[in-house]
């Protein structure tokens, strides 16, 4: 019989949180700079900041600044001032940290998902949603889930774009139900 007890289970999400840790030193990037180009690649543009990237990471201001002035000057991620308030200034990938996020080291455990199938992908992600959402929520930490699962989405609304959010008065493309973001708040 297999072993369920809760102290196996988090040591198999130990080992392989260590194996993503491992490979992500590639390309000449670290972990945390990886997962950085990750998030600015899913977040939406309410969510591309470095407070929000900071609140994600759940690391210090000063590591996040040091991680995104390294992948400036690698010509991964642009800065721009926001129009609306000059004080906050607005990240995105470049064209380059496009490009190299299709080599992101993360998809050969896509690859080992893939591998599982349907229902145990299924159960795996009811799970790791479950656990995760615990474990934010006891260190009161935002859980940045996709805006078509939060509260204030509004779906075809008449002033969207087709979508709209009730909480920041927006227009929602139809790409932006699948972003992530900062304010989230399951419904
Ligand atoms: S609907 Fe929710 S997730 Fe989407 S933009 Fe608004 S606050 Fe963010």
């Amino acid at each position: 019989m297999s072993n369920t007890s809760p102290e196996h289970i988090a040591a198999l999400i130990e080992r392989v949180g260590r194996l993503l840790s491992t490979e992500a030193h590639a390309e000449g990037l670290l972990p945390v700079q990886w997962e950085a180009l990750r998030y600015l690649h899913k977040a939406n543009r309410f969510s591309r900041t470095a407070a929000a990237l900071t609140a994600y990471l759940g690391l210090t201001k000063g590591t996040v600044s040091q991680t995104l002035k390294a992948l400036e000057s690698k010509g991964l991620v642009k800065k721009q001032i926001d129009l609306k308030d000059r004080r906050s200034k607005h990240l995105s990938l470049s064209t380059k940290g496009k490009r190299l996020l299709q080599r992101d080291p993360l998809e050969v455990t896509v690859a080992a998902i893939n591998e599982l199938g349907s229902s145990s992908q299924r159960a795996l992600n009811r799970s790791l949603e479950s656990l995760l959402a615990l474990r934010l929520a006891a260190q009161d930490r935002q859980p940045f889930g996709q805006c078509r699962d939060c509260r204030y989405f509004a779906d075809r609304h008449p002033e969207g774009d087709p979508h709209f959010c009730q909480l920041l008065h927006e227009k929602l493309a139809a790409a932006d139900a699948q972003a992530i973001c900062y304010e989230q708040l399951p419904r």
